[in-house]
């Protein structure tokens, strides 16, 4: 019987295998072939990723990109991309100074509802080198009630990492909509609030930096489950909401600190049209948040509120603006569409006169598009103009009730 030839790297035989590639002096199986490739792609992610953490964008870098998708919010921006940078020194030198130990500065960003906090959470997610998870305040509940436990952030984060922990401890988690956990009421409460300060309690644990003991699959802890440990101390925080209703609120702490002799100064000095930027930790303590979760929170910034000039730029700067995305959807077609002058800003107009915001922008946009998009792929046309009168005309029919529930839903 002829001696069968075998893999060099396995030792399987070649009616073992599907395929024996032969070499020089040897075989490989498909198997092992497939083994090694995993392996050299592996080693080259991990040497990559770790050049990358040594030549570290440097924060005017990252606002830089942040500015190619985000328009205005230059406080914000900063407040991130420091944050940002710092979170990866603070990796990076982790355990060569041991006179001055880095504290990380979790983040809290405050501003309306669509002025670009989700956004700017995921294009920073886009450019990070560490693991990130966005999870939203409003489905944790206090351990025991039905709803998510605190820890449930954590498993996404895992996720995000793949499940490996030692990354997972190193990533950015960004908790939307932070305020409506607050408190109800500025006194504690005296019945149970399984959704407010119970949750600021547990949230607590995590930014204070702990071993949290995480359900793999998120969601309830179940007794017996198997957990994860995960530390949270090198875990950077970023937090965002509306807070609604809270201008009030810094507009008295503002009025009752103006009595004085340089009161008439300071009410001069006061822009009443936005009044977010007079934010202050106090202000977020009488809406409800508990002193020790703003203590941990240190960086507090804000969004301001978009005006008619962001919603135009908004509308075709950024990088995958609306209406760039629209473009790119007719020339994958041939067709080279445009926007009549006027057309964009009578759908600015109508957002602001619709109180609609950034997200109605979008809404609007598509109901001036439904009929071409219907249309066009069917006809031979290799130009489309929407004109100022087809957009009015379409608008004018659209349901608007319509309209604000589609933005109201997201
Ligand atoms: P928030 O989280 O503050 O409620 P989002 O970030 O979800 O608001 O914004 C909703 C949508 O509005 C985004 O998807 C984006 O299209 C648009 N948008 C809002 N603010 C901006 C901005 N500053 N620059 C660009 N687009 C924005």
């Amino acid at each position: 019987m002829a001696k069968l030839n075998k893999c060099s790297f396995c030792g399987r035989s070649e009616n073992e295998v599907k395929i024996l590639i032969y070499g020089l002096n040897g075989y490989i199986c498909e198997n092992c072939v497939e083994q090694a490739a995993r392996i050299v792609k592996e080693t080259k992610a991990k040497a990559s990723k770790d050049t990358q953490l040594k030549n570290l964008p440097k924060p005017q870098e990252i606002k830089a990109y942040l500015d190619k998708y985000v328009i205005g919010q230059d406080d914000a921006k900063m407040a991130l991309s420091v944050a940002v940078y710092n979170h990866y020194k603070r990796l990076n030198y982790r355990g060569e100074t041991d006179d001055v130990e880095l504290e990380k500065s979790n983040i809290i960003m405050v501003g309306s509802t669509g002025t670009g906090k989700t956004l700017l959470a995921k294009t920073i997610a886009k450019m990070l080198l560490v693991p990130f998870a966005i999870v939203d305040a409003t489905v944790l509940t206090e351990a025991g009630y039905v709803g998510e436990d605190v820890e449930s952030l954590l498993a996404r984060l895992l996720q995000a990492a793949d499940g490996d922990v030692k990354l997972a401890e190193k990533g950015i988690v960004f908790i939307d909509e932070i305020d409506k956990i607050a408190r109800k009421g500025d006194n504690p409460s005296i019945t149970r609030d399984v959704s407010g300060e119970g949750v600021q309690q547990g949230l607590l644990k995590l930014l204070e930096g702990s071993l949290v003991n995480v359900p793999p699959q998120g969601g309830r802890k179940h007794p017996e489950q198997q957990f994860i440990q995960v530390d949270t101390r090198n875990i950077l925080f970023i937090c965002g909401g509306a807070f609604d209703g809270i201008e009030k609120r810094i507009a008295q702490r503002l009025n009752t600190h103006v009595v004085g002799f340089d009161a008439s100064r300071n009410v001069a000095k006061i822009d009443k049209s936005n009044m977010m930027q007079y934010i202050a930790p106090m202000d977020l303590k009488s809406f409800g948040l508990i002193p020790e979760i703003i203590g941990r929170l240190p960086v507090l910034t804000h969004l301001e509120p978009l005006d008619r000039k962001a919603l135009r730029s908004i509308l075709t700067e950024p990088k995958n603006s609306i209406v760039r995305q629209y473009i790119k959807m007719f020339e994958i077609d041939g067709v080279k569409l445009t926007f009549e002058e006027g057309v964009l800003d009578y759908v600015v107009d109508k957002a602001i006169e619709f109180k609609l915001g950034a997200r109605g922008l979008r809404s609007l946009i598509e109901v001036i598009m439904m009929k071409p998009m219907f249309e066009v792929p069917s006809t031979n046309v290799k130009e489309y103009e929407v004109t100022l009168d087809f957009a009015r005309q379409q608008v004018e029919n659209a349901n608007m009730a319509v309209l604000k529930e589609s933005t109201e839903d997201k």
